[in-house]
């Protein structure tokens, strides 16, 4: 028995058995690349789902964590604490919001979103409104009001009966939504560009649209930029491509480049519908995750990662775009800055085994689809290794 095969055999006695996982068992990251317990290099274009915006090991948030872990970790939302103070005020300052509510994952600050939209409606004396619209293909999490407004049955069957007042309408359809606004309405959720649900970049017009819409009716816009923000798509927040800003986003994954953090920002008018006693999250903003999330935010902003970003997903398009020209099997290159998928006319799964074998990790958005997330600091050259393997997957699947 393989080292790989000895811990696969402990994880099988004892872990919930939630993750079709790959069959390797992960040890050490630094910068772009991870090894395992065997002592193999890889080179990782998951950043642990966008998540590790600044690779592995990145000196500043090394330096955060250790330095906050030596002096306070955690005390509890009873007390003010620096770091959640400072971080907040970053957020604001860099984007459209006035006011920050942490907590610890993408669901949980949809969650929040959720709960702070009807909130609001109920503030105003709108009782009515209580419905969250939301698109078909999305992705916002797996508690039971976050899975309900993911409107994907894989997610959902073996769960119901699912939060009421959710409504699904097809994504990038704007007539669809128009016809689906109404009085009942208190917000619509979604993903400036879709992210499990396939890589799906909305045509142009179609989030302002939302913007007007919800401008015209009162219901709130939320943006789900767990996956897009911090600099991923070429922009800090995604909806800067579309100039259409939300009322309420909500953000994780990247935001403390590899710690547990979620965040839900709002504007001043609709934040004030969260006071004392309405919502709260223990280990919500904590120093440790708000250290490693300053850390994090203020490295990309002065490394000038979001306008690298961009321009990386060029090269990464380029390749790929080579890649789709040399094999049938490829229907579709697409996105925006480093969040980009490829789509096959099959399933993806023996392509990221393939790669992961020649020493590349990549994840897929759902079946037919393989997702290129890397962090934000690879280099040309790394991309273009990625390209080769990726391109001898695809021969080898083919054949
Ligand atoms: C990953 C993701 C979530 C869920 O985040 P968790 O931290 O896993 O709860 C929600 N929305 C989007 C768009 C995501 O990509």
């Amino acid at each position: 028995m393989t080292e790989t095969e000895g811990w696969m055999a402990r994880a099988g006695g004892c872990l919930a058995n939630t993750y079709a996982r790959f069959p390797v068992v992960l040890e050490r990251g630094e910068g772009c690349r991870v090894w395992d317990v065997e002592g193999k290099e890889y080179l990782d274009f998951v950043a642990g789902i966008a998540v590790c915006a600044l690779g592995h090991c990145h000196p500043a948030i090394v330096q955060a964590v250790t330095s906050q872990a030596a002096t306070l970790l955690h005390v509890s939302n009873l007390y003010h604490v620096t770091p959640q103070i400072r971080l907040a005020e970053l957020l604001c300052q860099h984007s459209f919001a006035d006011r920050v509510f942490f907590c610890n994952s993408g669901a949980e600050a949809n969650e929040a979103a959720i709960k702070l939209a009807r909130k609001y409606a109920k503030d105003r004396g709108t009782r009515e409104r209580v419905e969250i619209i939301t698109m078909e293909g999305g992705f916002h999490g797996r508690t039971m009001a976050t899975v309900t407004a993911t409107a994907q049955a894989k997610y959902q069957q073996g769960f119901e009966p699912l939060l009421p007042g959710i409504r699904y309408v097809p994504f990038d359809d704007l007539a669809a939504v128009e016809r689906a606004v109404g009085p009942e309405t208190a917000a619509i959720l979604v993903e400036p560009i879709q992210g499990e649900g396939g890589i799906r970049v909305p045509s142009a017009g179609y989030l302002q649209g939302l913007r007007k819409l919800c401008d015209a009716s009162g219901a709130l816009l939320i943006f789900d930029e767990v996956q897009t923000g911090i600099g991923r798509t070429g922009r800090l927040f995604a909806y800067e491509h579309w100039g259409a800003p939300p009322d309420i986003m909500t953000l994780a994954k990247a935001l403390g480049g590899g710690v547990p953090i979620g965040a839900m920002l709002a504007t001043e008018e609709v934040a004030t519908s969260f006071t004392p006693g309405t919502h709260a999250a223990t280990f919500g903003g904590n120093p440790l995750v708000t250290a490693a999330a300053i850390a994090t935010l203020t490295t990309i902003l002065e490394q000038g990662l979001v306008a690298r970003a961009g321009e990386m997903g060029g090269r990464v398009l380029e390749e790929l775009q080579t890649i789709q020209a040399r094999h049938a099997a490829v229907k579709a290159v697409r996105g925006k800055g480093l969040l980009i998928g490829m789509e096959l006319d099959r399933e993806v799964r023996p392509v990221l085994t393939r790669c992961l074998g020649a020493g590349l990790l990549l994840s897929n958005a759902g079946e037919k689809v393989i997702r290129f997330a890397p962090p934000l600091i690879v280099s040309e050259e790394e991309v273009r290794a990625a390209a080769g393997i990726l391109d001898k997957a695809l021969q080898e699947v083919a054949a």
